[in-house]
């Protein structure tokens, strides 16, 4: 063979060689390459669908392994700290949630960005409705708390608002804007917190009203008191009649004074907590004290009063003194507003299924008028204010009784008929609860 056609096929064969080996090469490459884009793409499906637990499964080497070693690295530092996010925020919910008053947080454009279950009820919202991202303007429906929302919403100011709504409803809305961490200019929105008032309020203005009349009610007799000495101090000529005749008010007023501080002393220590000791207490051995203390001023008007124990064993489980006192207001009372003559029962017996003792005071006296009966438990509400400071009547026995009832778990109740007589029902529960 001529040796220049040998050194040509040398040549071709080696160079058919190289590109055979090439092609073995980019076929291998282009395998790879497109198992790599495969599992590229199943890995980024996954991640976009929130998985972020998927991994890149291919194991290749070189810059194609770099790549998916540091994408896997990549969905895992993601995957820690949606997790992070979403632990962060599951606690934040949870602590907003727990509050108990209501918490709403809101941007600067109105947005709900947070609201605890409490603030959907002050609002009148349904609980069970995401309320997230909606802007407040369709929430709040009361008048009243949407004007300062309105007002309040996304200002730099921090503000304490006491609204009065309907239903007697007080709220307490604190509204404090939030800053952008660690700036102290811009505001990203705010935080309100509502507080039911109704019962502080209510509390506040009880006491108030208490203070009041106390100093009325105290004020009336010493007024009485100095006047009749002043008069006494000035006039020494004055006869003996007359002279006792103004030593007997000056008496009268003091017991009144007297027994006023004394309920209002009894009274306190009721609403502080008295310092007694619980035992079981005879109703039937308390009520005949009762019966005997009270017996001489009954008979001083000719008022009989009647008895009938169904149980004159029964007994329950409280402060004695309190029990007397129960028994005692209620007979007394009978006794001053029942005319001469008159007529005083006291019952107990049992209700029904013999869960409670029934005590009733029946009396046929002067009775009470129908828009009074509702009203006679209050402190310091008399029916006729003059007659019942005229026997000596603070206002504060039917207010005291009920306390002590209740100490008791039980409830009283009047029934009336004006000018005919009145009839109080104590009901005691035989297990206190
Ligand atoms: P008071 O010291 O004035 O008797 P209470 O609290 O005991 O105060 O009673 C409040 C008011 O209820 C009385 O002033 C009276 O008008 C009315 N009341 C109480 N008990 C009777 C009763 N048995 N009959 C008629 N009215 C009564």
């Amino acid at each position: 063979m001529n040796p220049n056609l040998q050194q040509i096929n040398g040549v071709y064969f080696f160079v058919m060689l190289i590109t055979s080996a090439l092609a073995i090469l980019l076929i291998r490459y282009t395998v790879t390459l497109r198992r790599y884009l495969k599992e590229f793409t199943r890995v980024s499906k996954k991640v976009s669908n929130k998985e972020f637990h998927t991994r890149f499964n291919t194991y290749v080497k070189g810059e194609l392994g770099e790549l998916s070693k540091n994408f896997n690295y990549m969905i895992q530092i993601m995957d820690t700290t949606i997790e992070e996010v979403k632990y962060k925020h599951l606690q934040l919910t949870s602590i907003v949630k727990s509050v108990s008053h209501g918490i709403l947080a809101i941007d600067v454009k109105g947005n709900i960005l947070l609201v605890n279950d409490v603030a959907k009820e002050m609002l009148k919202c349904d609980v069970e409705k995401n309320l997230e991202g909606s802007n407040f303007k369709f929430i709040v429906k009361d008048k009243k708390i949407l004007e300062i929302f309105q007002k309040y919403v996304g200002s730099t100011q921090n503000e304490v608002i006491e609204l009065e709504l309907k239903d007697n409803l007080v709220y307490r809305i604190k509204i404090d804007p939030v800053y952008l961490q660690d700036s102290k200019h811009a505001i990203i929105g705010s935080i309100i917190n509502i507080e039911d008032i109704t019962e502080l309020v209510k509390l506040e203005n009880m006491r108030k009203d208490f203070v009041a009349n106390v100093s009325h009610e105290l004020k009336t007799p010493l007024t009485s008191i100095t006047g009749f000495v002043e008069t006494l101090k000035i006039n020494d000529e004055m006869d003996k009649d007359t002279r006792n005749h103004f030593l007997d008010i000056i008496e009268k007023e003091s017991n009144r004074l007297k027994g006023l501080i004394e309920d209002i002393l009894l009274l306190s220590s009721i609403e502080n907590g008295q310092d007694l000791s619980y035992e079981q207490v005879k109703l039937f051995d308390v009520f005949k004290e009762v019966y005997e203390i009270t017996d001489y001023i009954a008979s001083s008007k000719n008022i009989t009063v009647s008895y009938n124990f169904e149980d004159e064993d029964v007994s329950i489980l409280g402060f004695r003194d309190n029990v007397k006192q129960i028994f005692l207001n209620l007979v007394d009372n009978g006794i001053k507003y029942t005319p001469e003559n008159g007529r005083i029962e006291v019952l107990q017996h049992y209700d029904q299924n013999k869960q409670n003792i029934i005590l009733e005071f029946k009396d046929n006296g002067i009775g009470i008028p129908k828009e009074s009966l509702n009203r006679i438990f209050e402190r310091f509400y008399r029916v006729d204010k003059a007659r019942s400071r005229d026997i000596g009547g603070t206002g504060l026995g039917l207010a005291i009784t009920k306390h002590m009832v209740k100490s008791l778990g039980g409830n009283i109740e009047v029934e009336s008929i004006l000018g005919v007589g009145s009839d109080f029902i104590v009901t005691i529960p035989l297990e206190m609860k």
